[in-house]
């Protein structure tokens, strides 16, 4: 039997209600006890002294890209970047190469991950063959080689045929399905926010109506054929309406995300031609912000995302038009969060926490993000006091260097990542 003590910490579990200096005791990679005090001898004891004890945070949009690209990241740098954010269960998107159409991509990643015994990686499966929108992949041969859900992110399905028969095998077979929401017709090229910062940059523009159309869309069939849809990094006032208007009509198999970068940074992030400011969707303007930032106040998001998509420099150095789109974003999505969302006092650290734990569990239906007894002792620990400036060149992990938040005066640090009751990561200096 193994123990674990975490003393003196102030637990933020939001599935339970707990925001209070609490002690946690783990036997055997199982949360056994959550409470005031707890005096119990433990073969190891953490002081958490001074931190905050969360729930291990759930991210369900990274791109680890493996197989075929190990040159960007391997699902084990990958998992390493995670940890070191106190990230302990992710969903990997399916546009590897090959793409995870088949059972054998799905089997590799569940098999590699299991081996590499880092995190708890949960793979997809592409909607269609070849992510290429035109035939449907065999949705049941990919849930059972152990697929959490379907997608077609980073191209999305344009035909709305096909998109209604993926919807109905996934109703049948219990199968979430995951939407890039994107107007292929109206992005037409884009390679920004069309808005005045494309005008002055002089660069192509994605029109908000690109994505709103889209939304609009994926929710009708949904409605339709009542399977479950999460919706994948959200980013216009018009998809956050459309959002709210399916909710407020009790629509509960509709779940939706923003990733940290849509809330925190605007088009102007591209000015000076800034390659990792560029990605897909764009970073908006700020009235779009203005109300996606409403969004999550009023609950209508229900997880926070990062889209963790790592490149090579020779990728990024490209000009504007033709580099890679994309951010890493796994070792600063709490900071990220924190600092936009918690400090300018949009919502309580809490609400924050629930969005990046039990609120994506919920939507996998996976028995995580909760510190509940019984669970798996995935947790996380965070000095709030922390202020730090992210440099991906030094001191990470992710093989991409492509983050956004390079350089950014970040609050809130992770200095322990446990998984299954064993710290699998501590944070150096
Ligand atoms: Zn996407």
């Amino acid at each position: 039997m193994s123990t674990l003590l975490i003393k003196n910490g102030h637990v933020i579990d939001p599935a339970n209600g707990i925001d209070a200096p609490h002690d946690v005791y783990v036997e055997d990679g199982k949360i056994k006890e959550v409470a005031k005090s707890i005096d119990r001898d433990a073969d190891e004891v953490i002081d958490a002294a001074g931190l905050v004890v969360t729930p291990g945070l759930i991210d369900m949009q990274v791109h680890f890209r493996e197989p075929g690209r190990e040159d960007k990241e391997t699902i084990e740098t990958g998992s390493l970047a995670a940890l070191s954010g106190g990230v302990t269960s992710v969903v990997v998107m399916p546009n590897t190469t090959p793409a995870a159409d088949n059972q054998s991509v799905v089997g590799y990643v569940v098999k590699k991950a299991q081996e590499l015994d880092l995190i708890n990686v949960y793979p997809t499966g592409a909607i269609t063959v070849a992510q290429k929108g035109n035939q449907l992949a065999e949705i049941n041969d990919l849930k059972n080689a152990g697929a959490i859900a379907i997608t077609d992110d980073g191209v999305d399905v344009q035909d709305e045929g096909i998109l209604r028969r993926a919807m109905e095998y996934a109703k049948t077979l219990d199968v979430l399905v995951m939407s890039h929401c994107e107007t292929d017709a109206l992005t037409d090229g884009g390679v920004m926010h069309e808005g005045w910062v494309s005008t002055q940059l002089g660069l192509p523009g994605t029109p908000a109506i690109s994505e709103d159309l889209a939304v609009h869309k994926n929710i009708m069939l949904a409605k339709l054929t009542g399977a479950r849809l999460h919706l994948l990094h959200n980013s216009t006032s018009g998809a956050v309406k459309a959002i709210a208007e399916a909710k407020k009509e009790g629509f509960q198999n509709i779940t939706a995300e923003v990733s940290v970068q849509h809330f925190a940074l605007s088009d102007e992030a591209c000015l000076g031609y800034n390659t990792n400011a560029k990605m897909y969707p764009p970073l908006r303007s700020k009235d779009h912000i203005k109300a996606v930032i409403e969004a999550i106040k009023h609950d209508v998001i229900d997880a926070f995302t990062t889209d963790h998509a790592p490149h090579t420099d020779a990728e990024k150095q490209e000009p504007f038009e033709d580099a890679a789109f994309g951010s890493t974003g796994l070792e600063t999505s709490f900071a990220v969060m924190n600092t936009y969302l918690v400090e300018p006092q949009h919502i309580s650290l809490s609400k924050g926490i629930e969005k990046m734990t039990i609120g994506p569990a919920k939507i996998l239906r996976i028995e995580k993000g909760t510190l509940s007894k019984g669970a798996d002792a995935d947790i996380a620990i965070f000095d709030m006091k922390n202020k730090w400036v992210f440099n991906s060149h030094k001191h990470t992990y992710s093989k991409g260097k492509n983050c956004i938040f390079n350089g950014l005066k970040l609050t809130g640090k992770c200095v322990k990542t446990i998984v299954g009751g064993v710290v699998k990561y501590k944070e150096v200096e």
